[in-house]
């Protein structure tokens, strides 16, 4: 419930800045309000407090009344807040008085007798202090007939009672609760946060509630999931070329790196097929960049088209290809390299149609190198015999 003066106020502060749980009462018109706030601890921090408030009205004096049947007042300084008879209206006022500067000592509940309209009744005194500090916040009053039977009299000061420590105990009870009910997801809300900041995050808080946590949650999970999705998008883009969509120079490397070393801890053959498209500078030169681009496209299609799912077409740069071929030996590999090489020379390529061809190396791991760079260089060395010996072909041997 809105309470305007929040952040004035000294016990939100203590709060807020020590991290103590802490309590008070507030006049409110007619009425008092007994606060509990209760700090929000996250790893050690105070990240928030709650207030709990418990309002002693006209209403609840009606239900101890109902409860005790005996008529009971609020009094606060030399006035009369409210009450379940008129009679109370006309108290004297040195009367209040007195009980305040005899219990604002004591700190005990004080029974003064009163004379109201000749009848004997009780001025029951509640002190209501800050438990910290023991420090005098109010002087409610409470006023009780003595007339009826005396253990209604002992019930009434029961119900007495919860204005005083009782009362605010549940008032910082209730806080806690909250506080409690609240600090539990939100340190799982911040574990989250931190194991994304981490890098983890495919991390979602889970939390699901009808309040504003559960929005905050909700919010925070899908922006986990947008952010994810976009970590996704980047580190794709990072990895791709951008004309033809094959894997890129950078995974080219990383991937072949990888497969290198798993091959050579299995002791399996793993093959290399090198491409390049011959006199592609010519398309160029007659046709336009616009249309090498278009070629370049239509024969990365036929690349990835030749290739097995578990093999990786890739754009090495310029009008060159790498296809990694794990797992295979170097005739599989070789039909491989000769069957893309076929379809592109069979094919029409680019909007006008030309006929373009590719010249492919081809070397197998361990037999013509060891490492990943040795593979690159053998299968390079093959791509330029093939078009030193012609073009339109794929070497895979020395001879
Ligand atoms: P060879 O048969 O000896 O390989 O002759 P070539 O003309 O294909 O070889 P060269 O290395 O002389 O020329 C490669 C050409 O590829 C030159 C360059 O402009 C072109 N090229 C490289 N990247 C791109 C690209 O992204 N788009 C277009 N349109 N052309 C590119
Ligand atoms: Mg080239
Ligand atoms: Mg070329």
């Amino acid at each position: 419930r809105a309470v305007p003066d929040m952040p004035q106020d000294s016990i939100f502060r203590n709060a807020l800045q020590l991290g103590i749980a802490d309590q008070d009462v507030v006049r409110r018109g007619n009425a008092f309000e007994l606060r509990g706030v209760h700090p929000i601890f996250s790893e050690g921090r105070v990240i928030g407090a709650v207030l709990a408030s418990y309002v002693l009205d006209k209403a609840w004096l009606v239900e101890q009344h109902e409860e005790t049947g005996m008529h009971v007042a609020f009094t606060h300084e030399a006035q009369v807040l409210g009450s379940t008879h008129d009679a109370f209206d006309r108290v004297d006022s040195r009367a209040i008085f007195a009980v305040k500067e005899l219990g604002g000592q004591g700190g005990e509940f004080v029974r003064w007798p009163i004379e109201l309209h000749g009848e004997p009744h009780d001025a029951v005194f509640c002190p209501i202090e800050r438990d910290q500090q023991a420090v005098f916040l109010s002087s409610l009053v409470m006023l009780v007939s003595a007339q009826p039977m005396i253990e209604t009299r002992a019930r009434a000061r029961r119900a007495m009672a919860l204005t005083g420590a009782v009362g605010l105990a549940v008032a910082t009870l209730l806080a806690a609760l909250f506080a409690y009910g609240l600090s539990r997801p939100i340190r799982r809300l911040a574990d989250v946060a931190d194991a994304m900041r981490h890098g983890d995050l495919a991390r979602r808080t889970g939390i699901r509630r009808s309040d504003e946590i559960g929005e905050l949650a909700l919010a925070f999970d899908e922006m986990a999931a947008t952010l994810q999705g976009h970590v996704e998008t980047v580190r794709r883009l990072a990895v791709t070329d951008d004309l033809t969509g094959l894997p890129n120079h950078r995974r080219f490397k990383e991937d072949l790196q990888r497969e290198v070393d798993r091959h050579n801890r299995f002791e399996a053959s793993l093959c290399l097929v090198f491409l390049d498209i011959d006199h592609f500078k010519r398309v160029n030169d007659n046709f336009g960049h616009a249309e090498g681009d278009q070629v370049l496209k239509d024969i990365a299609r036929e690349l990835q088209l030749g290739v097995r799912a578990v093999d990786t077409a890739c754009r090495y740069g310029g009008e060159e290809f790498g296809v990694i071929l794990p797992s295979t030996e170097i005739d599989a590999a070789v039909a491989v390299a000769e069957r893309i090489r076929a379809a592109v020379a069979a094919k029409p390529m680019g909007r006008e149609g030309h006929k373009v061809t590719l010249s492919a190396g081809v070397a197998i791991l361990p037999i013509d190198a060891s490492t990943a760079q040795g593979l690159l260089e053998c299968a390079d060395a093959r791509l330029y015999q093939a078009k030193e010996t012609g073009r339109n072909r794929v070497v895979y041997s020395d001879s």
